[in-house]
């Protein structure tokens, strides 16, 4: 879908999320033909530099983070021309007037907030006192959004002192993300799934997400956060939202919005029992945990598993297994529904035990998978066989899903068109938080320990045996 031309605006744009996503993103929307002539990217930070200097500040983080992207020639050097810089500070007056002076009527404004969230308030303070903030415009927030619910609160009323709720996109690009759309697509645009979507004929349900890198240089914020402040409480919670939620009557903001929070609201207190917190131990390869955040007596988690329960209709008694973590075995994230037993074995009990499972995976290659059992192939009577119906998009769409916009891209794209379906509403975050933060005091106010594990492993044995308890077993990922 074409959109307007637009005024775009980057607070932090010398930063590694402008360079590594954010610029590199618009690019490749700038290649695909979607920026329409006119529009502006305007970098707006602290540090002093000309527009020049930004301009090849851009061109080296398109070269280095842009994917090998090729378009023709000649394309860079105009992506680049409709690029400038303001050295603006959030904290000061220094720039805006100049950067008030950039911006045009008639044009879509958005400004992507891409600095730490205590400048959340300054900016937007200011985009209104000098005056660039048109009904019309939009800004755009990185996470975290708040650290507890009360921060969060307290920033939802900052933000609405100046912007209303339908101008700002709360990111978490996990929305953006190719296969979590799908998942919508698939539940609602097919008879076969909607039907059995829950606690009659589904098992269970797994969230996964992994990643085999450490907290590396992020280690004084990561230590405040840990993994459920940092996953859990956006990542996951989304991601749960969207297996969880009855259909919205269209795919429309409000009406998909409206039905995440009502899950997250039957989200049900988890038992202190249910939940699994760990830190990676050192390797070879790295450091520990506790070495890397420099704190010996950290008790920030690396990693959690955790067995929730939706109070409603639809999900009484289906357990959701959730964990994240760092430095596991592989950097995989996938979401499994588990589909009960067929209510009985007409091929007795040496046909084991099978099960239908469809596993969405967002990474790496995101496509979706149907375990489906089959005979086994060849004259050795019936014996049964679970095999892979596979969808991975890459191979099912060809050069389409090359093309297809990364989460950023797709999300920025969504900003100018004013479509906040995929963006977070203040309620939904506040309502995270409210089930969170019981837990996290919850366990400060036990000293829990967090588990060593060892780097490299699926997390810590009794993360294990959460699922072992209840005769189930976690999918391998990889
Ligand atoms: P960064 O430290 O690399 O960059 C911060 C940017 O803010 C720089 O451009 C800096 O010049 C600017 N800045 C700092 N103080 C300023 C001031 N007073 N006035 C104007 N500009 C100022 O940070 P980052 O990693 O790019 O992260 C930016 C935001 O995005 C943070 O909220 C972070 O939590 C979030 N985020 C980052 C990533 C990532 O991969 N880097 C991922 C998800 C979310």
């Amino acid at each position: 879908i074409p959109v307007d031309p637009f005024d775009l605006v980057i607070f932090g744009g010398t930063g590694d999320l402008a360079r590594r996503k954010i610029l590199p993103g618009l690019f490749r929307r700038f290649c695909a033909g979607q920026m329409p002539e006119g529009s502006q990217i305007i970098g707006a930070a602290r540090s002093e530099m000309t527009t020049d200097e930004y301009r090849q500040m851009v061109s080296d983080a398109v070269a280095e983070f842009g994917g090998g992207l090729t378009c023709e020639a000649g394309t860079l050097d105009a992506f680049l021309n409709a690029v400038s810089y303001v050295t603006t500070d959030a904290k000061g007056d220094g720039g805006w007037v100049e950067l008030n002076g950039k911006m045009r009527d008639d044009t879509v404004r958005a400004f992507y907030f891409s600095v730490g969230p205590s400048l959340f308030g300054d900016l937007a303070e200011r985009l209104h006192r000098f005056g660039m903030a048109t009904p019309e415009s939009r800004i755009v927030v990185e996470k975290p959004f708040g650290h507890d619910l009360e921060t969060a609160r307290a920033l939802n009323a900052t933000l609405a002192q100046h912007f209303h709720e339908t101008q700002i996109y709360r990111i978490d690009h996990y929305l953006g993300k190719e296969t979590v759309q799908n998942l919508m697509a698939v539940r609602f645009g097919n008879m076969l799934f909607e039907p059995l979507w829950n606690a009659q004929y589904v098992d269970h349900i797994q969230i996964t997400v992994a990643e085999t890198v450490g907290v590396g240089g992020r280690g004084g914020y990561y230590d405040k956060s840990g993994a459920m402040r940092d996953m859990v409480q956006n990542h996951l919670m989304q991601l749960l939202c969207l297996i969880a939620m009855e259909p919205p009557a269209k795919f429309d903001p409000d009406a998909v919005r409206d039905e995440k929070l009502k899950v997250i609201r039957a989200l049900e207190p988890v038992d202190w029992h249910h939940i699994v917190r760990g830190q990676y131990g050192a390797d070879k390869n790295g450091p520990s945990y506790r070495d890397d955040v420099e704190d010996p007596k950290s008790r920030t988690e690396s990693f959690i598993a955790m067995k929730c329960h939706i109070s409603n209709w639809r999900w009484a008694g289906t357990p959701f297994y959730l964990r994240t973590g760092k430095r596991l075995k592989a950097r995989a994230s996938e979401i499994a529904v588990v589909f009960k037993d067929a209510p009985h074995s007409i091929f007795g009990a040496d046909a084991g035990r099978h099960r239908n499972v469809l596993a969405i995976r967002l990474q790496p290659n995101e496509g979706m998978t149907l375990d489906v059992t089959i005979k086994e192939p060849g004259p050795g009577g019936m014996r049964l066989l679970d095999v892979p119906l596979d969808m991975s998009f890459a191979e099912a769409l060809g050069p389409d899903a090359e093309e297809a916009p990364d989460a950023y891209e797709r999300l920025i794209m969504d900003v100018i068109r004013g479509n906040q379906t995929l963006f977070m509403r203040g309620d939904e975050v506040e309502a995270a938080w409210a089930w969170t933060d019981p837990l996290i005091e919850g366990w400060q106010a036990r000293n829990d320990v967090p588990k060593t594990y060892d780097p490299g492993s699926s997390g810590p044995e009794d993360a294990l045996m959460l699922m072992h308890r209840d005769g189930r077993k976690w999918r391998e990922v990889k």
